[in-house]
This record gives C-alpha cells, sequence and structure tokens, in this order.
C-alpha cells in the first residue's frame, strides 16, 4: 500500500527543524531512519500532514566518550554504533546494536528513532535501561535529560512534548570489573524477538556481584526491570542458585503476551534459558574475556 499524501520538508539544522515542527504542529512528525515511520505509513497505521526529515541534520550522528561519559548522537545508525570502538569496549552496546534486525535497517535506523518509537520490540529503549541511560531531548523551550524509565512512559508512548526531539542518549561508561550481555531469541534476522534479556554487572572481587542491571525486552508493553531480581544478586557470589532465583524473580514481573512470536508460556521458557546465558556471559565478560554473543535463532 501506498502512504497517505504528506508534505516532506528537509531542514538545514536541528533549530530549524524544531521550528518546523512547532509550526507544522500535531500532524507533523519527524523521520530519521524511516525503518519504523515508513512501514506504519505505508499501512497506514499514521497519516501524518507532514514528515520533517531530520536524518542529514549535522553533528548529531557521534559517538563519544567524555571524562566517562558515553554520549551518541541521535541520528547515529545501528551499524555505525555497532562497528564503534565504544562498543568494542563495551560488550552489551555491540550485543544490542549488531543484533538488530538485518543490515539494512541497520544501516539506516538510529537510536534516536529507536527510543522516540518505544515499540515494546525495540531493542535500545531496553538496553539502555542495563546503563541507567539518559535521553537528551531538545525543543522550543531548550534542552532537557530524563532518565530512560522515566522517557518511556507506555507502548509507543513516550515523554516527548510538541516539537521536541531526542539528540542524545548518554550514559556512564562501566567502571571496574564490569560486563554484560543482551542476547534474545529470534525467527530470523529480520524478525523482532520473541524475547531479550539485558544484564550490566559490576564485580567486587572474582566472586562477589558488586552490583548489578537486569531488564527483559519484548513481554511486555515496556522493558521489565525488577529490583528484587536484581537485590537477590546483589553483593552476593554468582552461583547458579543465586541466579535462577534472580531470574524466576524477574520474570514473575514479565507478563508476555501470546502471539505470533510464541505462547505466553513459551516465551517464559525462552526467558530462563536467555536469563543464564546472558548472566554467564556478562560474568566472564568481567574479567575482560572476550566473547562473542549473538541471539539465539530457531
Ligand atoms: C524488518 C525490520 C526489522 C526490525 N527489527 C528490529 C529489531 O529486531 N530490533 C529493534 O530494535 N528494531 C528493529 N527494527 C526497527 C529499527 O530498529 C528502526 O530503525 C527503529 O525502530 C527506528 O529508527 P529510525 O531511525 O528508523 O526511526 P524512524 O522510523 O524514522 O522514526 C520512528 C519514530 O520516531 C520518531 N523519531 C525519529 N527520530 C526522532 C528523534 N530524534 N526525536 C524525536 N522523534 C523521532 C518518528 O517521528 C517516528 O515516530 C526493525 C525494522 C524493520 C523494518
Amino acid at each position: 500500500m501506498y502512504p497517505a499524501p504528506f508534505r516532506y520538508h528537509r531542514p538545514a539544522s536541528l533549530q530549524d527543524a524544531i521550528r518546523l515542527l512547532v509550526d507544522l504542529g500535531e500532524g507533523a512528525r519527524p523521520l530519521a531512519g524511516g525503518q519504523t515511520l515508513i512501514p506504519i505509513l505505508k499501512l497506514r497505521m499514521d497519516e501524518p500532514s507532514d514528515l520533517v526529515d531530520i536524518a542529514r541534520l549535522p553533528d548529531l550522528a557521534y559517538i563519544r566518550q567524555d571524562h566517562g561519559q558515553v554520549r551518541i548522537g541521535a541520528l547515529a545508525t545501528h551499524a555505525r554504533i555497532a562497528g564503534s570502538p565504544i562498543a568494542a569496549k563495551i560488550p552489551i552496546v555491540r550485543d544490542c546494536a549488531a543484533g538488530i534486525a538485518d543490515a539494512q535497517v541497520r544501516a539506516r535506523g538510529t537510536i534516536g528513532g529507536s527510543v522516540s518509537a518505544a515499540d515494546p520490540a525495540n531493542d535500545w529503549p531496553a538496553m539502555l535501561h542495563a546503563l541507567d541511560a539518559e535521553i537528551v531531548c531538545r525543543g522550543p523551550k531548550g534542552e532537557r535529560s530524563l532518565p530512560v524509565r522515566e522517557f518511556i512512559r507506555d507502548s509507543y508512548t513516550t515523554a516527548l512534548a510538541s516539537g521536541e526531539l531526542v539528540t542524545e542518549i548518554r550514559f556512564k561508561a562501566p567502571q571496574g570489573r564490569s560486563g554484560g550481555a543482551y542476547i534474545g531469541f529470534k525467527k530470523a534476522a529480520p524478525a523482532y524477538p520473541a524475547a531479550v534479556v539485558g544484564i550490566q554487572m559490576r564485580m567486587a572481587d572474582e566472586e562477589i556481584c558488586e552490583d548489578v542491571r537486569l531488564v527483559l525486552s519484548a513481554v511486555g508493553p515496556k522493558a521489565v526491570t525488577s529490583q528484587e531480581a536484581e537485590a537477590l544478586l546483589r553483593g552476593k557470589p554468582l552461583t547458579q542458585e543465586n541466579f535462577k532465583a534472580a531470574a524466576e524473580a524477574i520474570i514473575a514481573a514479565a507478563d508476555p503476551p501470546s502471539d505470533a512470536r510464541g505462547s505466553a508460556d513459551f516465551k517464559r521458557a525462552v526467558l530462563r534459558t536467555l536469563f543464564m546465558k546472558a548472566a554467564d556471559i556478562a560474568r566472564r565478560r568481567c574479567s575482560d574475556t572476550q566473547i562473542m554473543a549473538s541471539h539465539d535463532y530457531v
């Protein structure tokens, strides 16, 4: 199907883009990589009056680290992030970026578009919980920054105000003996996952977990987190028993829908397996072991 007619604008600067979005009002949508928006338009699930193409705005595709803080411009593509030195240093970033769809989608889709779409199956909004990231937004009233848990309000719903754009994603570079993993279960590369587990941890020594963040994705309207599950690991030795207890606690907080990607019971079983695999990879990565991880496929 063809999209309904719309007007197309290509502003030259971020300020112009914000001004245009404000002037054009509720019918206008920013267009970044188009990997979510264009299919939505073709299915006529949305019929905006105007598209404001931000994909070529200058200076918004950077990936850098300043004073221990990682900063990624909203227009950085999944492919660019996957191949960046930051991804080489922080494996959970590489797992997430390199695991999204196929090479075509990764070449065009952006991190800013992914968090703004707030699709419950999108990987960035979930993975960024594991790194306690902040989403930086710029709009007619200036700049503000929100933790990702406040930015994503519900499925397909964010805290973005009218005329506001996501400009940057930032998080503290993991310090000390840190490691993480983000792995899911998929039918095929261009398919969305049935279930995903993300784990980022820091060890106090060889055995004891000093800090940990856990997240599940694609198994509810938003990313699933559980402070109770994290408390079962924090300050404890990372034994199989403790991992299993934490897995059960966070899976109990999930409410996976039965759909074309599998029944709710199937997804819970998949989560158990993924959790133990991700936990093992994350723990081994804490001691600088180089481990390539990727999603499991049917
Ligand atoms: C076949 C296929 C498979 C896919 N599989 C996966 C997958 O496995 N995992 C996954 O995570 N994703 C997947 N995706 C989605 C992909 O990651 C998209 O790139 C991403 O969701 C949106 O990024 P985009 O730059 O393409 O945004 P667009 O499609 O251009 O925009 C998405 C939405 O965000 C808004 N928007 C875009 N940028 C901004 C901004 N900077 N500020 C404010 N609003 C903005 C737009 O108005 C629109 O509403 C898949 C897509 C396809 C087509």
